[in-house]
């Protein structure tokens, strides 16, 4: 067995273990490898030990990778990281999934760009859940007018939210994080039932997502523990 398949076989564990500690099942859990700085190879040995969605960050590097390894069937590739408008084009046409969608302006961009690809691109909506300028994410005084305005485009599916907490070395730490998202999808939903679509919560990464499982995550986005560290990030 390679490190990858024993380091996913035990996320794995880990995850089923977090989720049933919890009364939750671990089929409502996805595991998405967050596969961004590791070769084409890592992620075939990631294919081979049975996963099949995986996260990348930015364009550019997924544009080298992504087509190499349409030989498997049955990918599917989520863009975590930060999208600029002017990249919308690339993003639909090579990812199935944007987690990053945070302004009005991405929004357009996408809507069109995923009817030229002529798909459907599903889309989750991130939350700066700390008001802080450096951040990537809309502001929670946002997200109300940005899911309106996503529901009324033809070629995005709007399917749930993501966060990104401060990093922590104690996880507990993130939990009112994790919590805050988790409140913010249920208000959404009592104001406009069915506005998130599948309402997902994208949160927890290596470091906590035993916790984000805990408060409510339907996906976690683990690199490190599958992959191993990366050399920059
Ligand atoms: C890199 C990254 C991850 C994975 O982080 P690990 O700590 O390596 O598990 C998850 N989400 C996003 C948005 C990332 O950029």
């Amino acid at each position: 067995m390679t490190v990858i398949a024993e380091n996913i076989r035990s996320i794995v564990q880990r995850i089923s273990k977090a989720a049933s500690a919890c009364g939750r099942s671990a089929d409502d859990v996805v595991l998405l490898a967050v596969s961004k700085n590791f070769p084409v190879e890592s992620i075939s040995r990631a294919v081979a030990a049975g996963l099949r969605r995986f996260g990348e960050n930015r364009i550019q590097e997924a544009e080298g990778k992504i087509p190499s390894l349409m030989k498997f069937r049955g990918l599917e590739w989520h863009l975590v990281g930060h999208l600029q408008s002017n990249k919308a084009r690339r993003a639909a046409q090579l990812f199935d999934v944007i987690h990053s969608l945070d302004s009005l302006k991405l929004a357009y961009r996408l809507d069109n760009a995923s009817l030229e690809a002529g798909k459907v691109l599903s889309v989750l909506l991130q939350v700066n859940l700390e008001h802080e300028e450096t951040k990537f994410g809309a502001d929670r005084d946002q997200i109300r007018d940005l899911v309106e305005a996503v529901s009324k485009l033809k070629n995005l599916c709007l399917n749930g939210l993501m966060a990104i907490p401060p990093f922590f070395e104690d996880s507990e730490k993130a939990r009112p994080y994790f919590a805050q998202l988790r409140e913010l999808r249920d208000s959404l939903e009592s104001e406009q039932p069915g506005c998130l679509g599948r309402q997902e919560l994208s949160m927890g990464m290596t470091q906590d997502f035993e916790t984000a499982i805990q408060e409510g995550a339907t996906i976690v986005r683990i690199g490190t523990a599958i992959f191993g560290r990366r050399s920059y990030d």
